[in-house]
């Protein structure tokens, strides 16, 4: 049966849940704060169980094109000692680097293409006790929009989360610088390298293809810091950054010379939210939360994107049981925020401890079992995940049987 829905938030996980749903015969519209859709940001990694979901949507070639496949997560610490080398296990056989605003982009034109009705320039600003939600208009016109269900889609810092009961919500002390350099040597390999001093320094390269403005190769380097020297930060300069990157890496240095004061590094910074539930009703509306407006956490196992785009198809595929929808995603996105909260601390703290902890235990998990197939499914986004694969992973694995037979 054809069923009307609202969207609050046209990002990654908005545009993935539109798709989902128009191509299941519903009618949906987008309702995005931001006046004119652009591709922004920095790098992120698209996991399996992420790229499985693109996949169904038709755009996992199209961007596997554009980004770089990564076969290797490495991490290492002092003096280049490897603490960790996670090796994407066939046939789950690569994760893919790829630039933020080119994933945007791609679900942006898909959901057009799709004739899915987008209107940008359209903030919600809360929900009313019957379930309609009050938006405001670039023009500061505000208005009420009703639909019997209503998908918040909104982000991290959604406010429209506030009537509802949360479990947690807290801010991170750490954040992290992020940029985007060409990088013609390894802006296409097959490798995301972090380097780590105690857990007070943090710098990651990851290779990720192209860049929104064209083709060559690029890679996004992010550096962790704690959010109450930032202002220290800012005042000293890139230059100054850019010789403490020199002392711990020097190719990362070297990319950095094009990253300027006039351009500075993006900021990011991150919350944990632990929602007690995703599905609410209020007044005649249903209300579903999705991604990271539903469980936002630190991206310290890079799995927010992919938490999400999940969330967008256990949605379609459990629009007639949301309850199920409700156990299925509530139980792979508590054990990811879990763990995230749990690791964090060892990656961005001022706790020698629990540095020494991480370089002891992790060299030991990722080589003893159970532990290294728990680690390789976190990394991977399929830990605790009910879903069938995608059908190129269900294609490789008829054709492993058949070889084996
Ligand atoms: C530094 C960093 C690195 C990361 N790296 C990775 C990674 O490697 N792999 C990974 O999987 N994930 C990663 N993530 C997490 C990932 O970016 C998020 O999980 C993902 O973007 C969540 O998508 P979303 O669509 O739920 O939210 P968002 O991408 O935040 O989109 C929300 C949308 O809602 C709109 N909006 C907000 N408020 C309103 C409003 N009131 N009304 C209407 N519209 C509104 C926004 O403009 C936006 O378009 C990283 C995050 C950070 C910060």
């Amino acid at each position: 049966m054809k069923r009307s829905f609202g969207i609050v938030g046209g990002g990654i996980v908005g545009c993935a849940t539109a798709l989902f749903l128009k191509r299941a015969g519903h009618d949906v519209t987008v309702f995005e704060r931001v006046e004119t859709p652009r591709a922004v940001g920095a790098g992120l990694v698209l996991q399996p169980s992420g790229l499985g979901v693109l996949e169904k949507l038709g755009l996992r070639e199209a961007l596997e094109a554009r980004g770089a496949k990564l076969r290797v997560v490495r991490c290492l610490g002092d003096g280049g000692r490897q603490i960790m080398a996670l090796r994407y296990p066939q046939p789950y056989d690569h994760g893919l680097g790829i630039h933020r605003g080119i994933l945007f982009e791609t679900l942006y034109h898909a959901v057009l293409d799709a004739g899915i009705e987008y209107r940008p320039g359209h903030e919600a600003l809360g929900i009313e006790q019957n379930g309609d939600i009050v938006f405001r208009t670039q023009n500061r016109e505000r208005f009420t929009e009703s639909r019997p269900t209503w998908i918040i889609a909104n982000g991290a810092k959604s406010r429209l989360r506030n009537v509802f009961p949360v479990d947690l919500m807290r801010k991170n002390d750490w954040g992290a610088l992020w940029t985007v350099v060409p990088d013609e040597a390894f802006g296409r390999s097959d490798v995301l390298e972090q380097r780590v001093r105690e857990n007070e320094i943090f710098l990651g390269l990851l290779p990720i293809g192209d860049s929104p403005d064209g083709p060559g190769n690029h890679t996004s380097v992010f550096w962790s810091l704690p959010l109450d020297a930032l202002k220290r930060w800012r005042e000293r300069g890139v230059g100054v950054w850019v010789s403490e990157v020199a002392k711990i890496d020097e190719r990362a240095a070297e990319l950095l010379r094009f990253v300027h004061d006039d351009d500075p590094p993006i900021l990011a910074k991150y919350r944990d939210v632990v929602m007690k539930r995703f599905v609410h009703q209020r007044g005649a509306s249903t209300m579903i939360f999705v991604g990271d407006a539903a469980h936002a956490m630190s991206p310290q196992l890079g799995n927010g994107t992919n938490l999400g785009l999940l969330d967008a198809e256990c949605l379609v595929e459990n629009l007639d049981d949301l309850k199920n929808f409700e156990r299925i995603r509530k139980k792979q996105v508590r054990a990811y925020g879990f763990t995230s909260r749990m690791l964090t601390p060892m990656f961005q703290g001022h706790s020698h401890v629990l540095s020494m902890f991480r370089d002891l235990a992790v060299p030991f998990a990722q080589n003893v079992w159970p532990f290294s197939s728990v680690l390789s499914q976190m990394m991977r986004g399929d830990f605790l995940l009910e879903r069938e694969p995608e059908p190129s992973l269900r294609q490789r694995q008829v054709r492993g049987t058949t070889r084996r037979a």
